[in-house]
């Protein structure tokens, strides 16, 4: 017999509120599934509704020679061509159609002279293909994609955090959690579902990452069998503020620099023109980030260890008009006037590549009734993700994710649960309250991201990141020993101690890959190994729970059709 949890059974369960949640809700309610969607904060709030510059999708409404083509193959370029090609072939197919559909929903883009959607530049893409409100466009989708889903019917469970996936056999069947306001179980039945948790940035020290991007999905996910891919790709965003201390790491959008803003080091020289003289401050995220941390290395940053970021030779009135976030950001924090001055800004972690591996038609992982979307997911952007392919891979995918899981669970019977498992899940998630000494969760988060940001950044070394497994291995042995005061109501401690354990595991995956990549490629550069090597560009960095322990093992990749080689060769 089920113990009294209060309980709720869905077709589909959605972990993820952000725009991969959302779109994949509003698919599996289209195709006539009961959908419940869990989050950890309100429905509104998820980290999709921080995104800036815009949403890539070749619309051709600025520049008619864009094509579906060209952006499948910067998509490529930019991942350094170990993306998924089918996932890259299908988001730059399926991507204008997806835009089309949020307008249709309510969205108000910002607009050309003819009335059209206004498309900016932005860095890796060959032609203006960002879609945008402004620098605010994840409000707008958020807001849109909200909407949509409420006028359908889907329930919501805000402020509830997932501990557990709960399998029958090989098969998901539900996922434990707790709500955050009292700390009550609750405990989900389902028979499809859907992680979209979002990225892993928390286990950084600076990054632009939200509160919630604690890897939890990923960490689920593995734990109940999944596979994790390319964990050793993580982006440094190339423009975080970097004064003063307390909004380090906070996000200065690559619009800046789609709207023609320019790099310059404490002498002045234009950097870029060294490392990129082509695409200059456009080139892709990995290179300008890597340009600027060289630059502060050999002596020639900013007073805050920086670059400087300039975009008042633009009017005024374009500057608040274009980019009024962060006008206001920079104003209110650091009372600076960005159209009057220059920014100071400096490499932030944002991004994860790597995620749960999944097919990329239908979302699915390697297990059967457990789906992926969104940056939780990986695959799609390989070795690199270019600037607003992250927006349309949460449309793409996302409707993909919903319309996999609601065709699963027409298929799948009723979920069968486990006691043990459930027993299990409470005793793991109350026993930092059980102990009668042990660690304060804040001081081991405070030390993990000291270890991530200092051996697993922009630069990697053999020596480095074998002294942060041996640092990681610490670790988890602190956080079992991890101690908790107070009660269960609300208490930021606890979720803490929960949060930390996906961290570590998330953290040991993206420092075995690192170690077990010895080449540069895209966002992962080796000292010791400063070349991209064909042969390593011919197989994917794969990691799953074997017997207990963390197992990396390469896996081959599949040939590429020969049409989409062919547009890869060809140079526009
Ligand atoms: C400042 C900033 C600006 C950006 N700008 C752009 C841009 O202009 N264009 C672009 O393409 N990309 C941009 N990105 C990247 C992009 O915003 C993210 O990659 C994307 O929003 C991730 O969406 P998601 O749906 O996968 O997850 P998220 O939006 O992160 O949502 C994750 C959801 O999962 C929930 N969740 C997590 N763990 C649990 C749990 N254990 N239990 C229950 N719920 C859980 C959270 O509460 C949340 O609802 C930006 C990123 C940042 C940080």
């Amino acid at each position: 017999m089920t113990p009294t949890y209060e309980t709720h059974e869905h077709d589909v369960l959605i972990i993820g509120a952000g725009g991969a949640g959302l779109r994949a809700a509003i698919e599996a309610l289209a195709q006539g599934a009961s959908v419940g969607v869990v989050c950890k904060s309100l429905l509104g709030k998820a980290h999709t509704v921080m995104a800036e510059g815009g949403l890539a999708a070749a619309m051709r409404n600025v520049d008619k020679a864009d094509s579906w083509q060209t952006h499948f193959r910067d998509t490529m370029r930019g991942g350094k061509l170990l993306n998924n090609w089918r996932m890259a072939q299908l988001h730059a197919l399926e991507a204008p159609d997806r835009v089309r559909e949020l307008e249709q929903w309510g969205a108000l883009f910002d607009r050309t002279a003819d009335g059209e959607i206004l498309q900016r530049a932005f860095g890796g893409h060959t032609y203006k293909r960002l879609c945008h409100v402004g620098d605010r466009t994840g409000l707008e989708m958020i807001r849109t994609l909200q909407d949509r889903g409420v006028q359908l019917g889907f329930d919501v469970y805000m402020e509830c955090t997932i501990t557990k996936l709960l399998t029958d056999g090989d098969r998901v069947v539900g996922a434990f959690g707790y709500w955050r306001e009292n700390g009550n179980f609750v405990l989900f039945k389902a028979k499809s579902v859907v992680i979209a948790t979002g990225g892993i940035g928390k286990s950084w020290k600076i990054t632009s990452n939200s509160w919630e991007c604690t890897g939890d999905g990923m960490a689920l996910a593995y734990e109940a069998g999944a596979e994790l891919l390319d964990m050793e790709f993580v982006q440094f965003h190339p423009t975080g503020m970097v004064w003063p201390p307390g909004v380090r790491g906070l996000l200065v959008t690559e619009a800046v620099r789609g709207e023609g803003g320019i790099l310059r080091n404490k002498n002045g020289e234009r950097f870029m023109e060294k490392y990129d003289p082509k695409r200059m401050e456009l080139s892709t995220r990995d290179i300008v980030s890597r340009s600027i941390y060289t630059e502060v290395r050999e002596g020639r940053g900013s007073p805050h260890g920086g670059a400087f970021l300039d975009i008042s030779h633009k009017p005024a009135e374009y500057v608040k008009r274009k980019l009024p976030s962060m006008y206001h950001q920079f104003k209110e924090l650091a009372d600076v006037d960005i159209t009057k001055g220059p920014m100071e800004v400096g490499p932030t972690c944002h991004y994860v590549m790597g995620g749960i591996r999944v097919d990329a038609e239908t979302g699915q992982s390697s297990v059967p009734g457990l789906f992926a979307a969104g940056e939780a997911a990986g695959g799609m952007h390989g070795a690199n993700r270019l600037g607003g392919n992250s927006l349309s891979d949460l449309l793409v995918f996302g409707r993909r994710a919903g319309l996999g899981a609601a065709q699963h669970a027409k298929k799948a019977g009723a979920p069968s649960l486990n006691n043990a498992q459930l027993e299990q899940a409470e005793r793991e998630i109350l026993a930092p309250f059980h102990r009668a000494t042990g660690e304060n969760p804040y001081a081991i988060h405070h030390d993990l991201q000291e270890v991530m940001q200092t051996l697993v950044g922009i630069f990697r070394t053999d020596e480095d990141l074998r002294k942060a497994l041996a640092e990681l291995d610490k670790l988890k042995a602190r956080a079992a020993n991890v101690r908790v005061e107070g009660s269960r109501t609300y208490n930021p401690g606890w979720h803490l101690s929960r949060d930390l354990q996906c961290m570590l595991t998330i953290s040991e995956a993206c420092t075995h890959a690192a170690l077990a990549r010895t080449e540069s490629r895209g966002a992962h550069s080796r000292l010791d190994y400063p070349k991209t090597e064909d042969a390593w560009g011919m197989k994917n960095l794969v990691i799953a729970k074997k017997n207990g322990a963390m197992n990396l093992v390469e896996a081959p990749r599949g040939p590429m059709p020969a049409e989409l080689q062919q547009i890869l060769a060809e140079d526009k």
